[in-house]
């Protein structure tokens, strides 16, 4: 009823017909291509192949482009790699071992520690050196070229979105994706920044997973469709113990505002090799849920893993048993539609209808009924591709198309009572354009 929704990361381990028809049967509904690994080709493929699974299941599914954005990554080496000893001490600069360039070295905090390559390796600064930094390796691990750098203080290139982003964007919307994460956002004006190149009707999900976009957080969600809680790069860029509070938190106030909420990043983990995930990973799920996550992200687990569409069966068995957690809060009533959908939520509390049909321009009525966690279903209509794109990451909402919203569509509402056997439903328009009837509430039988 209460349906959190699940993304799968495509990648070799799960980028065939087959193991997409088999994820698509566990459960998930959404998958993720990221940019920083697949070529355009490599897109089109997935594409035609999820296409394929969807058509033979008859299912609806949902892909995404994650675009790499300003990531700071360590230079070329001339060797290719560098095997790092731990104890030893490097040069970290433009004229280091370690190869980054100056503005890398100007900007980060000496106090504090540096990672490399998704924090396999760890630094600890010891004095500045000219143009360089000489550290000294905390662990032993080899060092491949441009990997990875996360430090307090960094500062990010600060042209965003980046020119490969700007392609990805083009080269998603000429092959119909018009749904894109985007990384590493700082605050507001990333965001807006790729909406002028992505159009209106784009889908974008800001990934929170820097210092900054914390801090910004209600600016950015208040202009992103939806949120990613990117809790890798997160764990990397801030203490790795401060995330599950502002999880929690970003969780809180991205309900608040009726934005969709993913969680992601090391859900099951020990799945890419293990057939069980540890009861630690199960908590982190449930946590996730109950917090008031819309969608929860497989990453390494699907993509690269070895047991794809046992993690997506995993997931999906661990949301069934989370019972829906009715939301206490009051959101706030800032304008009539919130008066509305308070009004529905008390009218389905009292009558236990077990569900709603949204008709919805925007989206905006679907998500701000989701956010109350009901345990009901959702059916939220609309005659937009990418608002249906959206809905698609909303607890517990189906989405519906319909080539024309009307005030009241009789036909379409007839058939989605018949196929999914609905004898009650409340019927909630918050239609914007409808002349005659602008907002409405009723019970159809
Ligand atoms: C993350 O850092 O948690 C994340 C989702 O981003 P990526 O997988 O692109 O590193």
């Amino acid at each position: 009823m209460d349906k959190v929704k699940i993304i799968a990361t495509i990648g070799p381990a799960s980028d065939n017909e087959k193991e997409i028809e088999k994820m698509l049967q566990e459960g998930a509904s959404i998958f993720r291509l990221n940019l920083s690994h697949a070529s355009k080709s490599y897109v089109i493929r997935v594409m035609k192949a999820i296409n394929k699974a969807k058509t033979k299941l008859k299912k609806e599914a949902v892909l995404f482009l994650d675009l790499p954005g300003p990531k700071i990554r360590t230079g070329p080496l001339p060797a290719g790699k560098l095997d790092i000893k731990g104890g030893k001490v490097y040069s970290f600069g433009p004229e280091g071992e370690i190869p980054v360039s100056e503005k890398i070295v100007k900007s980060v905090d000496i106090k504090q520690r540096i990672l490399l390559s998704d924090g396999k390796i760890e630094l600890k600064p010891l004095k500045r050196d000219g143009r360089n930094i000489l550290v000294k390796a905390l662990n032993s691990a080899t060092l491949l070229s441009r990997q990875s750098v996360n430090a307090s203080g960094l500062v990010y290139e600060t042209k965003y979105p980046t020119q490969k982003d700007i392609e990805g964007i083009r080269f998603g919307l000429k092959h119909g994706i018009t749904t894109f994460a985007i990384s590493f956002v700082s605050d507001k004006k990333d965001v807006l920044n790729v909406r002028k190149i992505a159009g209106k009707d784009a889908v974008i999900i800001s990934k929170i997973e820097r210092k900054d976009a914390v801090d910004n957080f209600e600016d950015i969600a208040k202009v992103s469709d939806i949120i990613m809680i990117a809790r890798g790069d997160l764990g990397l860029n801030m203490d790795i113990a401060k995330v599950p509070e502002i999880q929690e938190k970003l969780i809180m106030s991205a309900n608040k505002l009726s934005k969709p909420v993913i969680v992601a990043t090391q859900m099951l983990e020990s799945m890419t090799t293990e057939i069980m995930p540890t009861r630690a990973e199960v908590d982190d799920v449930f946590t996730a849920i109950s917090e008031g996550a819309d969608a929860v992200m497989l990453s390494e687990e699907t993509a690269i893993g070895q047991h794809p569409s046992a993690a997506v069966k995993m997931l999906e068995h661990i949301i069934s048993l989370s019972k829906p957690t009715p939301s206490s809060k009051n959101y706030p009533v800032i304008d009539e539609r919130d008066a509305l959908i308070d009004s529905a939520v008390s009218l389905i509390n009292k009558t236990k209808i077990k569900d709603a049909v949204v008709l919805t321009k925007s989206g905006r009525s679907a998500f701000r009924l989701a956010r109350f966690r009901l345990g009901v279903r959702i059916f939220a209509i609309s005659d937009s591709k990418s608002v249906l794109h959206a809905l698609a990451f909303g607890r517990g909402i189906t989405p519906i198309r319909i080539k024309k919203l009307g005030s009241y569509p009789a036909e379409p509402l007839k058939q989605i009572m018949a196929e999914n056997r609905l004898r009650r439903v409340v019927l909630i328009s918050g239609l914007e354009t409808s002349s005659r009837s602008k907002e409405s509430i009723r019970i159809i039988e």
